[in-house]
């Protein structure tokens, strides 16, 4: 297509229909490989280039507003495209599940009716593909626009209002026992600010104070309102590092440099989390897994938020720091939270077990794998905590599970019997998980802080031997109403 100045508009709006040629092309419905050309008056061909200087007056350059509706049209389309179709995720779903579809029916041994149903559901989900196929210019721009509004800080800080932690909140915040679930978001934010502050780390190291309420309000904005992945759950683990930093007086055995690394782990660990485990991610062959081929693709997708987060500088709290300083940061930062994985835990668990009797502060390798450590115990603590504020948590994760295990099922992928709502209860859920995984992990850590027993040990015993009595009321039941059904099942005979 050649366009001439003379012929359409005055050619500076030419050059930003060539310019923007991919908007231009979708809104027009021509192909996007429509070349465009741009004459002038004498139909000399002009180049086009983005970086070309601004046109002078003698170009009849139109009013500015004009440049600028357009520019906030497109933006405005985008978006509500972005909203309305959520297109990024469908697309990943459909495409997922296109795959996993065709893969059931090549499978052999199917029944000739299931392959004709897995047919309908390909021809339904091609359609609905080939139906979104024109919107491809959206699928880029609504994800770069989604992706930019998230790791973009807010300008408008401080914008959550201050909470005044009372002198009560501010004892209780040191302590496992804390109740998680009393506040609202700015007041888990302020808390959170008040840990930084309360440890010396924005004085030690010089951290810019509105930084820090913005870096929070960023990490806040980018976990996902997921039933147990979400920012309440940052909040408890980064609360539960504190209560030990506290507790174990670590900072008379760590440096200052360590005692950042621990909490700011803790606060980034599950950045962005899907609401979807690293097996699902692998077996769904996810966009994640695929990027991180299959190495711990979430804890690895959560460190490179962190750290896309920190790559701005107004949420940046490490602006201050000297080069080797933030090298350092990010090492051990990354560290901790790659060691999040659970698939690692018993190399973790055994790494440290090895050194614990003979625990050298002055050996970087022990003093890593124990703040490695503590950062997996302060992850999958809430049984530490009492009862009442425990609880809830095992339903949220349960939910979690179950979302996941119901996909699983859709998709034709394995499931794993601990998220399969057919065969998993609360009291099997947690007895195992705090018998072989929570109770040896703490009472490996009390021999180095035996302050803990107390605290954090003796709490996880108590919930073991209540879910261990759950159990058997369970059992109880089942077996009434088994023999129940036999009983009718005899009358009826
Ligand atoms: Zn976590």
């Amino acid at each position: 297509v050649t366009l001439k100045s003379s012929s359409v508009q005055p050619w500076v709006s030419l050059r930003k229909v060539i310019i923007h040629k991919n908007a231009v092309c979708v809104f027009l419905c021509w192909c996007r490989n429509t070349n465009l050309s741009l004459l002038d008056s004498s139909g000399a061909m002009v180049s086009i280039d983005p970086t070309m200087p601004h046109n002078t007056e003698r170009y009849m350059k139109p009013p500015p507003h004009k440049e600028e509706l357009f520019q906030n049209v497109l933006t405005q389309v985008a978006e509500q495209f972005s909203r309305a179709f959520k297109i990024n995720e469908l697309k990943t779903e459909v495409t997922n599940r296109l795959a996993m579809l065709e893969k059931r029916v090549e499978l052999e041994g199917m029944k000739v009716v299931e392959i004709e149903k897995c047919r309908n559901d390909i021809k339904k989900l091609r359609e609905e593909m080939a139906s979104r196929n024109n919107s491809c210019f959206y699928f880029s721009l609504s994800n770069f626009l989604e992706d930019n509004k998230k790791l973009t800080p807010r300008r408008d800080v401080p914008s959550y209002p201050k909470y005044m932690l009372s002198q009560h909140t501010i004892d209780a915040l040191k302590k496992p026992a804390f109740d998680v679930w009393l506040w609202e978001a700015n007041e888990m934010l302020s808390c959170l600010e008040h840990m930084y502050h309360d440890l010396g780390l924005v004085k030690d190291f010089n951290i810019n104070p509105i930084t820090l309420k913005r870096w929070l309000l960023c990490i806040h904005d980018n976990y996902k309102n997921n039933p147990f992945h979400n920012f309440r759950h940052c909040f408890c683990v980064t609360q539960m590092m504190y209560s030990m930093i506290c507790l174990c007086s670590l900072q008379e055995k760590f440096t200052q440099v360590d005692v950042l690394i621990l909490m700011t782990a803790a606060v980034c660990h599950d950045l962005d989390h899907p609401g979807f485990n690293n097996t699902y991610q692998i077996n769904a062959r996810t966009e994640l897994a695929v990027r991180y081929n299959d190495i711990s693709p979430l804890e690895n997708h959560h460190c490179a938020v962190a750290f896309q987060i920190f790559s701005q500088p107004d949420c940046n709290i490490f602006s201050n720091f000297d080069p080797e300083a933030f090298k350092q940061i990010r090492q051990g930062t990354i560290t901790l939270i790659l060691a999040t994985d659970m698939a690692r835990h018993g190399e973790i668990l055994d790494s440290f077990k090895q050194k614990v009797d003979s625990f050298d502060y002055t050996d970087e390798e022990h003093v890593t794998c124990l703040k490695m450590v503590l950062i997996k115990c302060c992850d999958i603590s809430n049984e530490v905590r009492p009862m009442e504020v425990a609880e809830p948590w095992v339903d949220c994760l349960l939910e979690e599970y179950f979302m996941q295990s119901d996909r699983e099922k859709a998709e034709g992928l394995p499931v794993a019997p601990f998220m399969d709502r057919e065969k998993v209860t609360k009291p099997t859920a947690q007895i195992g998980f705090i018998k072989f995984v929570l109770i040896p992990m703490f009472e490996t850590v009390m021999k180095l802080f035996p302050q803990i027993e107390e605290a954090m040990v003796q709490p996880l015993r108590e919930s073991r031997d209540r879910y261990e009595e759950l159990k058997q009321i369970d059992d109880a039941m089942n077996e009434k109403k088994k023999s129940e059904n036999l009983t009718i099942g005899g009358k009826k005979k």
